[in-house]
């Protein structure tokens, strides 16, 4: 995250992360790191650990960790630059003023304020369209008729684009040169070939659409969406990604839903505009759209800055209801408190509001039942008559329980599902407890008892590869003998950890640094990774490393012995059975030399 020689990057070297997360949690001193109560999650005994030498914290209970700016941005729900001010502040580290930026860097600003410009533009001239143009009538009627007033219409920015196929290009024309005005997705250019090898004519994205301004976080518009007019096709159509609109990292209505959700502190999650504007007007202003069945995780993120708890009202008709549930388990991976709407007579928000009224949405939404109660409501509707019935109910469950990152909230959801769907045979209780109890990449309570699947030797080896400089007199010699020794053998292919020893290797000549190394890997694996820097450290020597070495290297052993006399087993030819043979008395003695060690 922190470029070499950024602000960023000397506020880290100099802030102490003791010093800084000391002053939002009680920390003490146990060993080389100091524990606490986290922050994060409801405990009683502390299992909240912050490294003073690696500058990283790590929970051993609900697996969140990283450096001290994502510390501060977590616990204050705030950006990257904003957790850079606040550390800078604690520690008393004066702000630059502003740098100064490259030439590269200056272009590309400049053309992202000249997109913002334009799309500010292009937003007063639909909305010119929908409230002057004589040909914008028969969209506000058609949005009056969707019980829209002229306030509302004005309150959202919506507009209209004409149907000429040039009108906002003429507009823009003459104050934007022609690679701008395409690359803001406002005109698309004529494929048709044309002699002069230029390329087509450029013409308008959107014509005879209802148009709805798309902005980022901070109320600028950034792209657009556009509905069709009666039968048109695409019925939804919207601008394509461009410098400032990337559609993963934007949420619909989040510029003005900000205030009310921290407020409230939970959001409604709605699919459309219409229903994020009908949800709006209703009242509720703690509303977002994700503009489409199925949320990334960027959105997700950006959502949790401002709120934990969701109550998710989709469409229940829209295709794709595994994209919908695709989505919401990632929230209930990310921790989320999500809550379910599922409207009756399967109506979408803006249509049950226009039907039944504010109040009788905001009583619905109060009643949401939580995510896994609505999906065991689902599963009740199953046949469960009979046994394999039952158990094709609980497989459909299982998955979403086991997500939870908590363990004892998946064994209370075990519990419950065991009695609401009648399950009386202790076989199958005992299969659901398991399953709740397992859980790729669970994080345990204690260091010492994290994953049986990562191997003492894989720790270890880990440990000396992240190892800072200093307490040995040779500490990067021997990373960088142990680095070659597995890739010379590709030790570490299907190891749980082998994503952590990629990492590792690939940044073997530079200086180890924890909590980038973390950054750069997947959620999963970076727990893993932190939980063994947790660990006491290893010995540090060529010896120990050798053996570690020497484990792994018997795994493979071990491993192609197993395929050799299964090779064996199925009974080939004379051949290639004396083949087989004589590479399974290398591989013992190979095995039997490794013992030896
Ligand atoms: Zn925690």
């Amino acid at each position: 995250m922190a470029e070499a020689g950024s602000f960023a990057e000397r506020v880290k070297q100099q802030a102490d992360i003791v010093r800084v997360i000391g002053e939002y949690v009680r920390l003490k001193k146990s060993g080389q790191s100091f524990t606490g109560l986290c922050p994060f999650h409801q405990e009683k005994t502390p299992s909240f650990n912050v490294h003073p030498v690696r500058q990283i914290y790590h929970c051993f209970g609900c697996g969140v960790g990283g450096d001290v700016f994502k510390f501060v941005m977590e616990l204050d729900k705030c950006t990257f630059p904003e957790a850079i001010r606040t550390v800078a502040e604690k520690c008393g580290i004066a702000i630059p003023k502003p740098r100064e930026h490259s030439p590269e860097e200056r272009r590309e600003n400049q053309q992202r304020s000249a997109l913002v410009e334009m799309h500010r533009e292009a937003a007063t001239f639909f909305a010119r369209q929908l409230h002057e143009a004589p040909e914008g009538k028969v969209a506000f009627a058609y949005l009056e008729d969707r019980g829209l007033d002229r306030e509302a219409m004005k309150r959202f920015g919506l507009g209209f684009a004409p149907s000429a196929g040039d009108a906002l290009l003429r507009q823009l024309k003459s104050k934007y040169p022609e690679k701008l005005l395409e690359a803001s997705g406002l005109v698309s250019r004529d494929q048709a070939r044309v002699p002069d090898g230029q390329g087509g004519h450029l013409y308008d994205r959107f014509r005879r659409r209802i148009m709805f301004p798309i902005a980022n976080e901070s109320g600028k518009v950034i792209a657009f969406g556009g509905r069709a007019m009666g039968d048109d096709m695409p019925k939804y159509m919207n601008s394509p990604e461009t410098p400032i609109y990337l559609k993963s990292n934007v949420l619909y209505h989040l510029d003005r839903a900000k205030e009310a959700l921290r407020q409230n502190d939970f959001a409604v999650l709605v699919e459309g505009y219409m229903d994020a504007i009908a949800v709006a007007r209703a009242g509720i202003a703690n509303v977002v759209a994700s503009c489409g069945t199925s949320l990334a995780e960027p959105q997700i993120k950006l959502l949790g800055r401002f709120t934990r708890r969701v109550i998710v009202n989709y469409d229940p008709d829209t295709a794709g209801q595994a994209a919908t549930e695709r989505s919401l388990t990632l929230l209930l991976e990310k921790e989320f408190d999500v809550r379910v709407l599922a409207l009756p007579g399967r109506a979408d928000p803006d249509k049950f509001l226009k039907e039944q009224g504010a109040e009788a949405y905001r009583k619905l939404l109060a009643q949401a039942p939580p995510y896994l109660d609505y999906l065991i409501g689902r599963a009740r509707q199953m046949d469960r008559t009979t046994a394999t019935g039952k158990v094709a109910a609980l497989n459909f469950l299982m998955p979403y329980v086991q997500r939870l990152p908590d363990r004892l909230l998946r064994s209370e959801w075990a519990t419950r599902i065991a009695s609401e769907l009648r399950v009386d045979e202790p076989v199958l209780r005992e299969s659901l407890r398991r399953a709740a109890n397992e859980r790729r990449g669970e994080v345990k309570a204690k260091p010492e008892l994290v994953g049986p699947a990562v191997k003492p030797a894989e720790r270890q080896l880990i440990q000396m590869l992240v190892e800072a400089e200093g307490r040995l007199p040779d500490g990067q010699g021997l990373r960088e003998r142990i680095a070659s020794e597995i890739v010379a053998h590709s030790l570490h292919r299907g190891l749980e950890t082998e994503k952590i020893f990629e990492a590792l290797i690939t940044k073997v000549g530079e200086r180890p640094d924890a909590a980038a190394l973390g950054a750069a890997l997947e959620e999963r694996d970076r727990r893993t990774l932190f939980e063994i820097l947790f660990d006491s450290s290893a010995d540090a020597t060529w010896e120990s490393a050798e053996s570690c070495l020497g484990v792994l290297r018997k795994r493979l052993v071990d491993q192609e012995l197993a395929e050799i006399q299964r090779q064996i087993s199925v009974g080939p030819s004379m051949g290639e059975i004396l083949r087989l043979q004589r590479r399974k008395q290398e591989l013992l003695q190979a095995q039997k030399s490794l013992e030896d060690l």
